[in-house]
């Protein structure tokens, strides 16, 4: 496994795979401090494709000023020796200055689909998010890229930017992989004290709940977050809900009445970590 600092020595990597026979070559983007979700990812990539890049990089710019990046893990040696033992070929892991030099203005913002849910609570975030992943896709150019379902609208954003800007590749959507309690894995679940991670699997919990009334008839959005709520409320004291929505898959839209496949998605603050989860709802099989 190479590791590759700079934006020429990564091009090189795959310029020279290419020229060696691989046909497909897949990206991983991760800001590190990888965990079973990000390998999830991985393996599908390794699966799928000849070459694996995984990138390394904690984006300043999809954080506001008073998020947690310069606190954010940064478990170097663990995560390049879990992308080595799962098989990948490269990985990339720049420098801020590398990715952002001096001078740098470039901003890629999708509309829409970014002004809910995170959107909403995160301003600039996907604005940082988008102009970051546009630069991995122009430095390494994968033909397929891996997201996980864990970020819904992040991968709803990142297949509208795709679609809308003509970018050569294919986006792959992994589903969630969670901890056996049903907390959704995420770097940020080391911040959780005790009993914050105690009260953290009611997220999942709450989701589960309103799968099943669903299921059970119910159609009525608000009726369904109310629930959610409540069960948060009890569950997770400790967590202040940012957002429970009931949206439409691909538009993002808020849901009234719930006819077609939703998604439900929330956010929930702790005091030492802000967790976000969601559950897609097919109603193929519901009553
Ligand atoms: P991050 O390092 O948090 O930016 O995540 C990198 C990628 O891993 C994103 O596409 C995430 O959606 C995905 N990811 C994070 N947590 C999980 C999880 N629990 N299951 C599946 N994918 C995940």
């Amino acid at each position: 496994m190479k590791v590759a600092k700079t934006i020429d020595e990564i091009r090189r990597l795959v310029a020279d795979a290419r020229v060696g026979g691989a046909g497909l070559v897949g990206l991983v983007p991760t800001m590190g401090a990888l965990h079973e979700g990000h390998f999830s990812l991985i393996d599908a990539a390794a699966g799928e494709c000849d070459f694996v890049v995984v990138s390394i990089f904690v984006n300043p710019t999809q954080f506001a000023p008073n998020e947690d990046f310069s606190s954010y893990p940064r478990p170097v040696e663990n995560d390049l020796s879990g992308c080595e033992s799962h098989g990948v070929d490269a990985v990339f892991a720049p420098s801020a200055g590398e990715m952002y030099p001096d001078g740098f203005a470039a901003t890629i913002s999708v509309s829409g689909l970014t002004e809910s849910m995170e959107g909403r609570h995160r301003p600039g975030h996907f604005d940082g998010v988008c102009t970051v992943v546009a630069k991995l896709f122009n430095i390494v150019g994968p033909d397929v890229a891996y997201f996980g379902a864990k970020d819904y609208q992040q991968s709803a954003v990142i297949r509208k930017m795709v679609a809308d800007l003509d970018m050569p590749l294919r986006i792959a959507v992994c589903l969630t992989i969670r901890e056996a309690d049903g907390l959704a894995m995420s770097s940020r679940n080391a911040y959780l004290d005790d009993a914050e991670r105690t009260q953290a699997p009611a997220l999942y919990e709450s989701l589960c709940l309103a799968e099943r009334l669903i299921r059970e008839g119910e159609r009525t959005a608000a009726r369904v977050i109310e629930s959610v709520q409540s069960l948060l409320g009890e569950k997770a004291p400790l967590g202040e809900v940012d957002y429970v929505a009931i949206v439409d898959p691909d538009s993002l839209a808020a849901v009234e009445e719930i006819e077609g496949d939703v998604v439900i998605a929330l956010a929930v603050k702790f005091p030492s970590a802000r967790l976000i989860d969601n559950m897609f709802v097919e109603m193929k099989n519901a009553k």
